[in-house]
């Protein structure tokens, strides 16, 4: 492609709005604009990038026999009212009622269309298993999109769904799909870590999430200290703590604490360290109420919860269901006489190992001190189960580990469904023993706009972007750094062999001085770049540089074409070879 003819509209500043570097060099590279909130157009650069890595993508999920398909974006909300998700999406959903009165979901993932499909073309065993998938718009309606394309509104998934007749055949193509997954984050040329994720609400029972390490990912990965293994916060474990020895606590007084519903005003206003202190969160399904209790330094885990609860779904309570519940306004609940009023307490493993604490008061602006667990508050009965409910911090172990932290973006995620959605959508089969059988499904998405952005991320310099050879929007720049006539002749050569190679590669004939065109080559990160300078051209060369190295080489005109698509070609091997 030539420059002067394709829309690469690059920018010198830093735009203002552009918090992280992704975001920063994917406007500054000209790869794309804003047109709303959380939502972009792809420029021509940005778009052969996507363009790649969905082809990655593709091959990677036919080579796994997947097949694939399209679903519409637009999808009937009934659908989605039979398997509850219409509520358990929440305002992230995005809804429309049609001419004719019809409710209508943007699909944000598309469990529910695909186990339609299923109910209706899947009859037999024979049939199974059976692996469908997309790469299509997603439409979610963040609350915060921000970063880009890392959490954007509109978006682009390759969202794959399996249906099996039993566990076995299910853990089969989970582990395809787990391993296609690999290869296609290596292919893309990305650093990656696989944790244990949480199935929750999904049902299931695995799950593994791919995350990128990056300091401004919006994940917390949780590994040990010897790196054999990973867990997403969600679902990386916590310590039990080991029971404090009891003390000669006094009985329980109310004291008063006036302005301070959070914690460190009271911590502050007590003379107490977080540690000290019992949280108590007000959960609620439905009618019934839950309680959770947490030490003041630890925070409470919803996944965990959601497990504890069968994945049933919990909300935290409303205001008016919290004083009416404690008689206080919020901020001043504690466990003490609360407990038998609510159907579930949830106490935390570090709450039930204090040997004595101060929680809130049911009584606004009152706090009870000398709280001893186990005698001011059950740790048994029916309704009270001691579980780990928190998230797991610096300090905890697990196996006689440490436990370390990093941030990191998740650009594909992997789910057993079980049968949570072909039991309500109907997707049934005549199993061999002649059994109606409900199939069972996996689930397996991946971010396609956020692989570019991860790439971004972890590959770039004060420059611009340092990209992947297989992803990047141009495998070579040809540069003219001058506009003589030879110089020029000697350009459309290499640029018309390399073409002939089959190398993509962009010339960069701008009526423009040299240091501009390497800037915006720097900038758009093409891995190899050509130079056809009047200097070295005089000495039958031109110039080779990496985008990886700061060194440059030359070679011989007449053979550099042929060099350099030697090199595209290894670059490419390099990463598209699976690692053992
Ligand atoms: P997150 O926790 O970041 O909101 P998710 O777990 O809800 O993501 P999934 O439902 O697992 O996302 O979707 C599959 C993939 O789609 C994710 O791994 C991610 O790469 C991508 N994705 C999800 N939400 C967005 C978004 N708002 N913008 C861009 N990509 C997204
Ligand atoms: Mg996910």
């Amino acid at each position: 492609m030539r420059y002067s003819q394709t829309l690469i509209p690059t920018i010198k500043e830093v735009p203002a709005d552009a918090e992280i570097i992704s975001h920063q060099l994917m406007l500054r590279a000209g790869l794309m604009r804003k047109l709303a909130s959380g939502t972009y157009i792809y420029l021509p650069a940005g778009q052969r990038m996507l363009n790649k890595v969905i082809q990655i993508v593709r091959k990677e999920m036919n080579r796994a026999g997947a097949q694939e398909i399209t679903m519409p974006v637009i999808q009937p909300l009934e659908l989605w009212q039979k398997t509850g998700r219409d509520i358990d999406y929440g305002e992230t959903l995005g809804t429309f009622i049609d001419r004719h009165g019809r409710g209508n979901v943007l699909s944000p993932t598309a469990e529910e269309g695909f186990t339609f499909l299923a109910s209706n073309e899947i009859n037999s065993y024979k049939q199974l298993p059976m692996n469908l998938y997309q790469i299509n718009t997603k439409y979610r309606d963040e609350f915060r999109p921000r970063f880009g394309v890392l959490r954007s509104r509109e978006f682009i998934m390759k969202d794959a769904y399996s249906f099996h007749a039993d566990e076995e055949c299910l853990h089969k193509t989970y582990m395809q799909m787990y391993d296609a997954y690999c290869r296609i984050f290596e292919r893309c040329g990305l650093e990656y870590v696989i944790v244990l994720a949480e199935s929750g609400e999904m049902g299931g029972s695995g799950s593994h999430q791919f995350t990128v390490p990056c300091d401004n990912g919006e994940d917390v990965i949780v590994y040990t200290e010897d790196d054999k293994q990973a867990w997403n916060l969600e679902k990386a474990p916590a310590d039990a703590l080991p029971k404090q020895p009891a003390v000669e606590a006094a009985p329980a007084k109310n004291v008063h604490t006036p302005n301070t519903g959070k914690i460190e005003e009271v911590c502050a206003f007590l003379k107490l360290k977080p540690c000290q202190l019992i949280k108590t969160l007000i959960y609620r399904n439905g009618d019934d109420v839950m309680l959770a209790l947490v030490r003041g330094d630890h925070e409470a885990n919803p996944e965990k919860l959601t497990r504890l609860m069968d994945g049933a779904r919990l909300d935290m309570a409303e205001e008016a269901d919290i004083v009416k519940l404690t008689g206080a306004a919020v901020g001043f609940a504690g466990p003490v006489g609360l407990c038998d009023k609510v159907s579930k307490v949830f106490i935390d493993h570090g709450v039930a190992a204090m040997a004595v604490g101060a929680t809130g008061a049911n009584k606004t602006d009152y706090h009870t001190l000398n709280v001893v667990p186990g005698r001011d508050f059950p740790l048994e009965g029916e309704n009270i189960q001691i579980a780990d409910i928190r998230n797991a911090v610096e300090g905890d172990t697990y196996d006689g580990k440490k436990l370390l932290f990093k941030r990191g973006i998740e650009v594909g995620q992997v789910f057993k469904l079980g049968d949570k959605y072909s039991k309500k959508l109907g997707a049934n089969f005549l199993d061999a023993d002649g059994k109606q059988k409900s199939c069972l499904m996996g689930c397996y998405g991946i971010g396609i706009n956020r692989i570019i952005a991860s790439a971004i991320e972890n590959g770039h310099d004060e420059h611009g972007m340092i990209l992947p050879i297989t992803i990047a929007p141009w495998e070579v720049i040809v540069t003219p750094a001058g506009k003589e006539e030879d110089v020029m002749a000697a350009a459309e050569t290499i640029y018309r062999q390399l073409q002939t190679a089959g190398v993509e590669v962009l010339i960069d004939d701008r009526d423009a001085r040299g240091g501009v065109k390497f800037k915006d080559a720097d900038l758009l990160g093409i891995p190899i770049r050509v130079t056809v300078g009047k200097k070295t051209l005089a000495e039958g060369l031109v110039e080779f540089k990496l985008r990886t190295e700061s060194d440059r080489s030359t070679l011989p005109l007449n053979t550099a074409a042929q060099k350099v698509a030697e090199t595209v070609k290894d670059m490419k091997a390099k990463l598209n070879q699976p690692k053992a």
